[in-house]
């Protein structure tokens, strides 16, 4: 805390006093660091740009971590009484691109960390291709954010009870665009029941709060470790991909 956010919680805490002594309060001028309406103007002056530029995210009451907060000590599902750890997700918060899975699996669950077994590597590799890093420019999460016991796929039920997580992951990242790995995840955020065959490969517009964030599905990296074939047409996937986010590098 500065010493001028020190000041301001005394002056604040002076006048939750001063209430309970008289029932009525100091004018708030009075608090050093009070910021009134004639000093705002010059407060908002004396910002540094970035600080101004990410604004509307300074108003929004929600956050990351708050999100994933909820998410570790959530029950809203069944997923919730097996699970180790809950997976939130991790990643850049102002991703170029943000990537949503289908679950956790057993190595996830251990760790609670999206994507660190075997799929997870092949994920990783095939992002490092086309200039993605987790932590620099992109965020990977789940559609659930638990273990489903013996890997099976996450129930409708399940899925839709989770949902409101991802929602608020999305519109506080604000990614340029979505990969979507897998037909669960696919399926799911487009509501859609085509299959992945037809669904990869091309960009389909998701509209999320005020935000039209387009989505790409691809191959999930499991089905591409199992079938070798696949890994032509993931690379296509991933070169749309990289030709339509902008780096500003
Ligand atoms: Fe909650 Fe999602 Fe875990 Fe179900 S999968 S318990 S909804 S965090
Ligand atoms: N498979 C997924 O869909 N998500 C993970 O986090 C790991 C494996």
């Amino acid at each position: 805390m500065t010493s001028e956010q020190k000041n301001t919680l005394a002056g604040f805490l002076n006048l939750a006093a001063d209430y309970i002594k008289d029932g009525h309060a100091r004018p708030r001028e009075d608090i050093p660091g009070y910021i009134n309406e004639e000093n705002v103007q010059e407060e908002k002056a004396s910002l540094p740009l970035a600080y101004l530029i990410e604004e509307p995210d300074e108003y929004s009451a929600d956050s990351l971590e708050a999100v994933a907060a909820e998410i570790a000590g959530c029950k809203a599902c069944v997923l919730g009484e097996t699970r180790t750890l809950a997976v939130p997700g991790e990643g850049a918060a102002r991703p170029l691109v943000m990537v949503i899975g289908e679950g956790p699996g057993a190595d996830e669950d251990r760790a609670g960390r999206p994507f660190v077994g075997r799929a997870g590597q092949l994920l990783d590799k095939m992002l490092e291709s086309i200039g993605l890093f987790r932590g620099k420019n992109c965020y990977i999460a789940n559609m659930v954010k638990c273990r489903p016991p013996g890997n099976r796929d996450p129930a409708h039920s399940e899925i839709a009870a989770c949902f409101p997580y991802l929602e608020r992951q999305i519109l506080l990242l604000q990614p340029q665009l979505i990969l979507c790995a897998g037909r669960v995840a696919a399926q799911a955020l487009l509501k859609t029941s085509k299959g992945i065959n037809a669904l990869r490969g091309e960009f389909v517009d998701l509209e999320i709060g005020q935000a039209v964030i387009p989505v790409l599905p691809t191959f999930h990296p499991s089905a591409i470790l199992r079938d070798e074939s696949l890994k032509r047409p993931a690379w296509e996937d991933l070169k749309l991909l990289k030709s339509r986010f902008v780096t500003g590098e």
